[in-house]
């Protein structure tokens, strides 16, 4: 027969002593809240999301929309002089399916496109792609 132990009891407010004890300790801890957006961390080098074209670099090579495993890029014609772009065509880019692989960035012959520590791309209309012309501005000129 399989004898059974009864379970250790506990003075009762031993575990209400404890509990306390952890709340007091927290209250000589620094918060560790960032009043976001006011405050901002700081951001690790290796961090990379918001990507930017370089209109001048780019020669519409077509190599970073064929490299994109999520079909995140598609060539768009764009009416601009660029002698190294004689086909006028440059990528778009759709944030909302791209996974920040940075195949693109790895496979550009001429570095015109590449990631950015720039991640605050909150907008209000209803798409996330962003255009050749887009992508070559600085976030906040963007239009949301
Ligand atoms: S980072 Fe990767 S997923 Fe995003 S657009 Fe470039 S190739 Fe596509
Ligand atoms: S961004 Fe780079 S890889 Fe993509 S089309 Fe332009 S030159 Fe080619």
């Amino acid at each position: 027969m399989i004898e059974v132990k009864e379970p250790k009891k506990e003075i009762p407010v031993i575990g209400t002593l404890k509990a306390m004890f952890i709340v007091f300790k927290h209250l000589f801890q620094k918060p560790i809240t960032t009043q976001y957006p006011e405050q901002k961390r700081i951001i690790e080098d290796r961090f990379k999301f918001r990507i930017f074209l370089s209109l001048d670099d780019c020669v519409g090579c077509t190599l970073c929309e064929q490299v994109c495993p999520n079909k995140s890029i598609a060539m768009t014609s764009l009416n601009r002089a660029n002698p190294r772009n004689k086909r006028k065509i440059y990528p778009d880019v759709n944030f909302g399916t791209c996974t920040i692989c940075r195949n693109c960035e790895e496979i550009c012959p001429t570095d015109a496109i590449y990631l950015t520590h720039v991640f605050e791309t909150s907008r209000t209309r209803n798409s996330f792609t962003y255009s050749p012309e887009e992508l070559s501005l600085p976030e906040d000129e963007v239009i949301k």
